[in-house]
């Protein structure tokens, strides 16, 4: 069975265990660099993102994270974690650096200008059964996406769930609606194809 570890930094790390564990995965919350090295897929949850950010470097896993990441660490990042995991923040603090997992520009509280909070029936390519309730809680949106980047959702023109290789990313909080379905994509993204080497 695939390891899925859940960065524990800050956020709702809780709820996204309890939605891997009723997958029958088995869901770790990490906090320490050795933690890295049996995974075979990480989770960033939704909470803060510039303190998550501030946090892996205290925590010195920033190094550690960002090589897993390249190396083809299959990662699933929801709100806080979809800005945490792109290449650039848009509306962040200036000292708020991401990781680069996934080549998106992403803007932070993009939709709180107009509501902070909100729910959505939204269809998601890939994913039968019909739309996929969708929680926003000053969620960011997706401003730009590099050529390899699938989107598989928006709201209006925007963004809010998509997809390069390996990488999936949600503006929205699929552990907190209690539909597990993006979590099963991201393991099916998990267990496709090879193993990468140091998995
Ligand atoms: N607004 C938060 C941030 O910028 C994200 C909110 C969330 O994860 N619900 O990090």
């Amino acid at each position: 069975d695939p390891v899925i570890g859940v960065l524990a930094l800050q956020g709702d790390v809780r709820e996204h265990l309890i939605a891997l564990a009723g997958l029958g995965v088995t869901a770790r919350p990490i906090r320490r660099a050795r933690e890295l090295a049996e995974l075979d897929g990480i989770v960033i949850p939704g909470g803060e993102s510039t303190t998550i950010c501030r946090l892996l470097d205290v925590f010195e896993l920033r190094e550690p994270l960002t090589a897993r990441l390249r190396a083809g660490l299959p990662a699933f990042g929801s709100c806080a974690g979809m800005i945490v995991l792109a290449s650039q923040i848009l509306d962040g603090r200036p000292d708020q650096v991401p990781l680069g997992a996934i080549d998106i520009v992403v803007r932070r509280n993009a939709f709180g200008r107009q509501v902070d909070s909100f729910e959505s029936d939204l269809a998601i390519a890939g994913i039968d059964g019909g739309p996929v309730r969708a929680v926003f809680i000053r969620a960011p949106w997706v401003e730009r996406t590099g050529p390899d980047v699938q989107v598989l959702a928006r709201v209006g023109e925007h963004p809010v769930a998509v997809r390069q290789g390996r990488v999936l990313v949600t503006s929205f909080h699929p552990e907190v609606a209690g539909d597990d379905r993006l979590h099963e994509l991201f393991l099916s993204m998990v267990t496709s194809g090879e193993r990468r080497p140091g998995t």
